[in-house]
């Protein structure tokens, strides 16, 4: 008998909280029954039910070759072979912290090979196993370096579930709807310093008023948790500036960013356009794992060696630098050179055009956030420089259109605050089916009402 998605969501809500591992796969702001993965390759991923669709989530990111890309299932295939994980240092995690290392340098390492200079945003890198690990750890690092214990985080912006970085926040809090979480305690929320993304006032503000408190900015590299909420020009320069002016560091969050908008990140892509400035720490995730769980804190080595065993702030994971993890981020890293990121990139551009024509077509206002390859669409007229302005859009159109999307075969993220994914694997053909299905799902967008 073939299974259905409500089946395995039925069965699923009996033993797991809300019947997910992580509340945006639950379908809440989107409605409707949660699909229910069983394999993916390449643009593709299959339900339960057998039902094949062309996938714009890719795993949230990590997936920028696409699924179950051979290279990397192969590397992933061999290490397992060889032990699943030793608790000790492995050749592997150096040479994937001296490919990050030399990735983050502009203009690229080809370039100094041939006589030019690099600038390296890092010096050391640590392995970490999620995203939140490493946004929390660089914090404890600023912390640990300044001897202070505020912290700045903008309005919209996502860095994982840790408990002080959860104030309102992208992503799931945002789908949700939530200020931040219950079970954070008043003391630790009160060190967050909440502000307006792109407010260079409320920035200078914070500091005047919390003298020699702040022990840092932290800040998603383009906002990708609220939709897409592309920095200002030279706003991500300002934040290291102010942030240095008064003895604080700058964070800067490129775990959604990183290795996918380009070979270094959204941090390269600003240096190519002639902004010079350098974060103090710099947090990966996503795709640097190449869909294993894996993340990365790295940073100046003045600050990097405060880490235990070195300094006196402590960190450490069983599981960190896991050999199979280690293994997929190496290949995931090796195969993704600057045609790949052409190929993204053009399949962005390809999809982006396609669903604002469509939606143009039939009247809806919307307007379509970039930040490189990464987009999303805001169901409002006017373009979306903060989390207010994200907010403040009619949400009720993505819900139908998702879901025309859906039936047509082509899954998008279930969350109108969610970027929209491209793969190196999302050819001609995928591209094809993703604009045949965009015409009517922008007819049921028009002709959505309010729940
Ligand atoms: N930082 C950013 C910018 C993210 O987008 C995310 C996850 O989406 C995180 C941190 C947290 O990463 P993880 O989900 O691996 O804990």
């Amino acid at each position: 008998m073939t299974l259905t998605n409500a089946d395995a969501a039925a069965r699923a809500r009996a033993v797991i909280p809300g019947g997910v591992n992580s509340p945006v796969r639950a379908f809440g702001s989107v409605g409707g029954t949660p699909l229910s993965i069983v394999s993916a390759s390449g643009p593709f991923v299959r339900d339960v039910s057998g039902r094949e669709y062309v996938d714009l989530v890719a795993s949230w990111g990590p997936a920028l070759l696409g699924h179950a890309h051979p290279e990397v299932v192969a590397a992933v295939a061999d290490a397992a072979a060889r032990g699943l994980s030793f608790g000790a240092s492995t050749p592997g995690e150096t040479e994937l912290a001296e490919l990050v290392i030399a990735r983050l340098a502009h203009p690229a390492p080809d370039a100094e090979r041939a006589g030019g200079e690099s600038k390296r945003a890092i010096g050391r890198l640590r392995l970490v196993s999620t995203g939140t690990e490493a946004t929390m750890t660089a914090i404890r690092i600023a912390r640990g370096a300044t001897g202070r214990d505020v912290i700045i985080k903008f309005a919209g912006h996502y860095h994982g579930h840790s408990d002080g970085l959860l104030a309102e926040s992208g992503s799931g809090v945002a789908t949700l709807g939530l200020p931040g979480s219950a079970g954070v305690p008043a003391d630790i929320a009160a060190l967050t310093l909440v502000l307006p993304y792109n407010d260079r006032d409320a920035v200078r503000a914070a500091f005047e008023a919390h003298p020699g408190r702040i022990a840092a900015i932290i800040a998603e590299a383009a906002g990708a948790n609220a939709g897409v909420l592309t920095p200002d020009a030279g706003f991500n320069r300002f934040l290291v500036e102010t942030a240095h002016e008064h003895g604080a560091l700058f964070i800067l969050d490129e775990v959604l960013t990183g290795f996918r908008v380009g070979s270094a990140g959204w941090w390269g892509l600003e240096q190519s356009s002639g902004e010079d400035w350098t974060p103090d720490l710099v947090t990966f995730g996503k795709v640097i794992g190449g869909g294993m769980p894996l993340a990365a804190i790295g940073g100046r080595a003045r600050y990097m060696e405060l880490l235990a065993p070195l300094g006196p702030v402590y960190q450490a994971g069983t599981l960190s630098g896991n050999p199979l993890a280690v293994a997929a981020g190496i290949a995931t890293l090796t195969l993704a050179n600057e045609d790949v990121y052409r190929r993204v990139d053009a399949a962005a551009d390809a999809v982006a055009t396609a669903a604002h024509e469509a939606l143009d077509a039939e009247g809806v206002a919307h307007v379509v956030s970039r930040a490189g390859s990464l987009f999303s669409i805001a169901f409002r007229p006017d373009p979306v420089h903060n989390y207010d302005d994200a907010r403040a859009q009619e949400a009720f159109r993505y819900r139908a259109f998702f879901h025309a999307m859906l039936d047509a075969g082509v899954s998008l993220p279930p969350s109108v605050f969610e970027a929209w994914f491209l793969t190196a694997a999302h050819d001609d053909a995928a591209i094809e089916r993703i604009t045949a299905a965009l015409p009517a799902a922008a007819r049921a967008a028009a002709s959505a009402s309010p729940a």
